[in-house]
């Protein structure tokens, strides 16, 4: 009785220690190393993989290829600040919607410190100085560098590319979680050579975030063939983000390091070009602003993955699907059920008004505003949202409306928010940010 008891002791006690080695021991596939992407303002339309021109985007549609394709991914803001907080920490992340303060990233943990807690070597180096200190991102992260120069003579000389080459080439000897924050496609829209003019722009309009904002405020209207141009401009951006992106998977291909590695490709917002009378971001939530791309390469070792997940899916489920393939022994295979809803939210600075959203899976979605109004898409039949049903579909907008983000979510101040110190000031105003105006300009 004893003598087996002892037995099933050890037995418990050696698969126990076996399980621990393999832990630490490196096992590529119980801790597989990690790598998210965000392409800033990279809207999904744009993609050949969800209908674009396949000649803007050749590296993410083959790497979408190797990959998980989520056809109705949704960031749950239209801004960088609060969308990549909710990516990274999982949560919907609170804002302060009142004139003259910075936001902060919520104060959840962030996957960075969760993976760093569990012994991964973390970096980030992001081109988007509102993915910086100031704003908390560097939390959990062991390298942490903001390098705003956009580009180089060539996207594979591109100073992120050539940061992020150098940190992988120093192998860390444990696994690792890279989080690269490209600024293109977000304006302004000047992409280097060979991509300059390749879909046609000629130049004969501004294409800085200070030309968009003159527009915003209707200090300056853009035509519609303006519009047009800077449309083409953007395309041209996103080719060139493209390349970039190009670049880091042949590297990580180079060292070996893809088959194996949890490899996230996605962008933080989208971008209009007056769908709904806005130009940029960061001011509604039709889709052209929050439907992103989303691509997972899942590690080889962990078996099988769909080639394409169909259901609306959030972005901040990624922090739960990076935590359940590295700390959790739960591998890829398929990204599993995730209520399919989609939520967001953003403080409009221009009508001073708090827009929610929520997307159901058969396409309905409702967006309500904090001044009672209220918007019903059917986005199967309508996906360019043109026509409100609401008035048509009441029963639906009772349904919707009560599985907005609560107001005490989207409204929680969990962090005090931080004045902008010079610096971050003359870096956002480079890119055409009315850095100390009210918030939402990112
Ligand atoms: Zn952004």
């Amino acid at each position: 009785m004893w003598r087996a008891r002892i037995a099933a002791l050890l037995a418990i006690g050696i698969g126990l220690a076996g399980v621990l080695w393999t832990r630490f021991a490196g096992d590529p596939c119980a801790r597989p190393n990690v790598v998210l992407i965000v392409l800033d303002a990279a809207g999904a339309r744009h993609f050949g993989a969800y209908g674009g021109d396949p000649a803007t985007t050749p590296e993410f549609d083959a790497f979408a290829k190797e990959a998980t394709l989520f056809l109705r991914a949704y960031a749950q803001a239209p801004t960088t600040i609060v969308s990549m907080s909710s990516l990274l920490t999982g949560k919907y992340a609170p804002f302060v919607p009142a004139d003259g303060v910075a936001y902060r990233a919520a104060d959840e943990m962030s996957i960075a410190e969760v993976l760093a807690g569990d012994g991964y070597a973390t970096a980030a180096f992001s081109q988007n100085p509102w993915v910086s200190e100031t704003f908390g991102f560097d939390r959990g992260f062991d390298t942490f560098e903001v390098e705003t120069s956009k580009w180089a003579e060539s996207p594979e000389t591109a100073p992120i590319v050539a940061a992020a080459t150098r940190w992988l080439s120093d192998d860390p000897g444990r696994p690792f979680f890279l989080y690269l924050h490209l600024l293109a496609p977000h304006a302004p829209y000047a992409p280097p050579a060979p991509f300059a003019g390749r879909f046609g722009f000629d130049g004969s309009v501004r294409t800085d975030g200070g030309r968009l904002l003159e527009h915003q405020q209707g200090s300056r209207p853009l035509t519609a063939e303006d519009v047009g141009r800077l449309a083409r401009a953007y395309r041209e951006n996103l080719a060139f983000a493209d390349a970039q992106l190009g670049s880091i998977l042949d590297r990580l291909r180079e060292q070996d390091l893809f088959g194996d590695t949890l490899v996230i490709v996605t962008a933080d917002h989208g971008e209009a070009f007056l769908e709904h009378g806005r130009i940029a971001h960061a001011t509604t939530l039709y889709e052209e602003m929050v439907r992103v791309p989303l691509a997972v390469h899942w590690p080889a070792c962990q078996g099988a993955a769909p080639a394409q997940w169909a259901p609306v899916t959030e972005v901040r489920t990624l922090h739960r699907m990076i935590a359940d393939a590295t700390t959790r022994g739960v591998v890829g295979r398929a990204p599993g059920p995730r209520g399919g809803l989609a939520r967001a939210m953003v403080y409009d600075p221009f009508r001073k008004k708090v827009l929610r959203s929520v997307t159901r899976d058969d396409g309905y979605k409702l967006i309500a505003a904090t001044d009672g109004t209220i918007e019903l898409y059917a986005l199967k039949d309508d996906p360019e949202e043109r026509h409100d049903v609401s008035g048509e579909r009441p029963e639906i907008v009772v349904e919707l409306a009560g599985r907005l983000v609560p107001d005490d979510a989207a409204f929680a101040a969990t962090a005090p928010p931080k004045a902008l110190d010079t610096t971050t000031k003359a870096r956002l105003r480079a890119l055409g940010y009315a850095a100390d105006g009210p918030p939402g300009r990112d």
